[in-house]
């Protein structure tokens, strides 16, 4: 058993309590390896902006656990070695799926769990997020639940469609759980391709796809049921349309991908929304810099050679969330 505060790592309490108070959004950025790591820890330490390390099952399968957990007490070191004098880093795990998985990651130092069982029937969603919160907490262990079902994939997350959150449900769910936050579906989408272009409507200036706005109205009545209530929003990328082009102009192929907008970002960062889960873009950035640098430079066969530019590309893109979506950069 290791606990989080020794790892030097904060949980979500009063990160998301500012946040709300503030009208700012904490970012939550996924990573898999070293460069995504470095990149998030330089643009958080950069910003002083607190910031949310979330491991996903697939990321755990992919990178090794134990490796995972290490990486993020090196972060933490990291972040001070870069002047950062109190860092405000969580780990979280990403939808986790089970009780065990969850108790697994509360007992190697993460500092934040989400239990996503928004799949199951409401009165088991309740009865397993219970059992995790009351686990949790008593290593001082924030615990994210879900309620409503995203569309779109994410590692092993998947739904065909998407259900808002039933806004009538949300006091029961809180109380009777006990969650730290809730994450809420009000029309965002996992992964790269959020919308069918039959979803989307065509700018007729650049022919580019326009996604349906997310649902506010669905936000303000459930920030009206819970007032001050942290609220999260997963399948938030915006799927950047110059990485994608470049993507596809380096013989990619990603036609008609698309995000959720950022205006529509900032403004849920204003509200009750507090966390704000990004993961595709990371992918896109970094994507997008190894497919020019390769295609540029044919000779190149040492990794260091394509991933600098990938890892400054992801950098840029995280200070932009932070300072021009979130705004929490100088909250930490
Ligand atoms: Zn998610």
């Amino acid at each position: 058993m290791v606990s989080y505060k020794e790892l030097g790592l904060v949980n979500t309490r009063d990160m998301f309590a500012k946040a709300v108070k503030g009208g700012y959004a904490i970012p939550a950025f996924n990573f898999n390896n070293m460069e995504q790591l470095q990149a998030i820890v330089m643009a958080a330490a950069e910003t002083k902006s607190p910031v949310i390390l979330q491991v996903s099952k697939g990321a755990r399968k992919y990178a090794n656990a134990t490796l995972l957990r290490y990486m993020a007490e090196g972060a933490v070191a990291y972040a001070k070695e870069l002047g950062w004098e109190n860092p405000q880093i969580v780990l979280h795990l990403d939808h986790g799926d089970s009780f065990e998985t969850c108790k697994d990651c509360v007992d190697t130092g993460f500092s934040s769990v989400m239990i996503d069982a928004s799949h199951l029937p409401y009165e088991e969603n309740i009865a397993l997020t219970k059992k995790v919160v009351e686990y949790a907490h008593q290593f001082d262990v924030t615990v994210e639940a879900e309620l409503g079902v995203l569309a779109g994939v994410e590692d092993e997350v998947s739904a065909a469609e998407s259900h808002y959150t039933k806004p009538e449900e949300v006091i029961d769910f809180a109380t009777r759980t006990g969650c730290d936050s809730l994450a809420i579906s009000i029309g965002t989408s996992h992964g790269a391709y959020k919308f069918t272009p039959e979803q989307c409507t065509r700018d007729p200036k650049t022919g580019k796809l326009v996604p349906p706005p997310l649902a506010f109205d669905v936000l303000h009545e459930i920030e009206a049921k819970l007032p001050g209530f942290p609220i999260v929003l997963h399948g938030s990328s915006s799927v950047p349309q110059d990485e994608v082009d470049t993507i596809n102009a380096f013989g990619g192929k990603l036609p008609d991908a698309v995000g959720i907008p950022e205006e529509q970002l900032r403004e849920a960062s204003k509200s009750a929304v507090c966390k704000i889960n990004i993961d595709s873009d990371s992918r896109l950035a970094m994507t997008a810099a190894v497919r020019k640098h390769l295609a540029e430079n044919p000779s190149h066969f040492d990794p260091r050679q394509y991933l600098t530019p990938a890892r400054d590309n992801m950098k840029k893109m995280y200070i932009h969330k932070i300072v021009e979506v979130l705004g929490s950069n100088d909250q930490a």
